[in-house]
């Protein structure tokens, strides 16, 4: 049996390239929702997760590497990201990979070989393989939020849980206390400073038992995970 076609989300504020690919992927049968921003397209993908985000870098208000970090925190689960990318931004290209992103294509490109990339990641996703990230050994699954370290299933709570996720996803720079506001509680984090409290509970599942602590604390900067192994 043919495997349904994917449905894809687009987010991408130049209206020539979304026309573009809105009549190449009709043309395949293919459904695609677009989005002209960053955080309506977060909105969009965080209430009805598509089978493959394509996401522009370069886009106003929140950037795609932006929407990516907060799509992986924010997410519960993993959807397959392919970065759009300037042909000149290698360094954000990397940084893409760091923020979360699958793959990547730079402009310009072909409709097909956009096509054929979307296809391939969310055959890969389907497959199975996408869904866990590692970390030494760390291992998380998006989908179902569980994690190991070294055989042991960590006991965490949400809050830890998306704290953990956000720092793996960026490992092994560092999150900023701000960011990992951000990436956790979004633009409305509740008050009285619970950073500090969840920051402990993670340290205490993650690194308790271990002599090898993960969770590093950079002074005046922030937080990391660093991989053990
Ligand atoms: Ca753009």
């Amino acid at each position: 049996m043919a495997m349904p076609a994917p449905r894809i989300l687009v987010i991408e504020d130049n209206p020539a390239l979304r026309a573009n690919l809105d009549a190449m992927f009709s043309e395949h049968g293919i459904h695609a929702d677009f989005a002209a921003d960053g955080l309506s397209g977060l909105q969009f993908a965080l209430s009805d997760p598509p089978d493959v985000l394509v996401l522009d870098l370069g886009l106003p208000g929140l950037d795609g590497l932006r929407v990516c970090e907060r799509l992986r925190a924010q997410a519960d689960r993993h959807v397959p990201v392919l970065m759009l990318t300037a042909r000149d931004a290698l360094e954000d290209k990397l940084l893409g990979f760091r923020s979360g992103a699958d793959d990547y294509l730079v402009k310009p490109f072909a409709a097909a070989e956009l096509l054929a990339r979307c296809l391939a990641l969310s055959q890969r996703h389907r497959a199975g393989t996408a869904h866990v990230l590692h970390v030494g050994s760390l291992s998380i699954d998006r989908r179902s939020g569980v994690a190991h370290r070294a055989g042991r299933t960590l006991a965490l709570q949400q809050t830890a849980r998306h704290l953990l996720l956000a720092l793996a996803e960026a490992s092994p720079r560092t999150l900023t206390r701000s960011e990992l506001i951000e990436l956790v509680w979004g633009a409305s984090p509740p008050e009285s400073g619970p950073l500090r409290t969840h920051l402990y509970l993670l340290r205490r599942a993650l690194d308790g038992p271990l002599d090898t602590p993960m969770l590093k604390t950079v002074h005046g900067v922030g937080f990391r995970l660093e991989a053990d192994i």
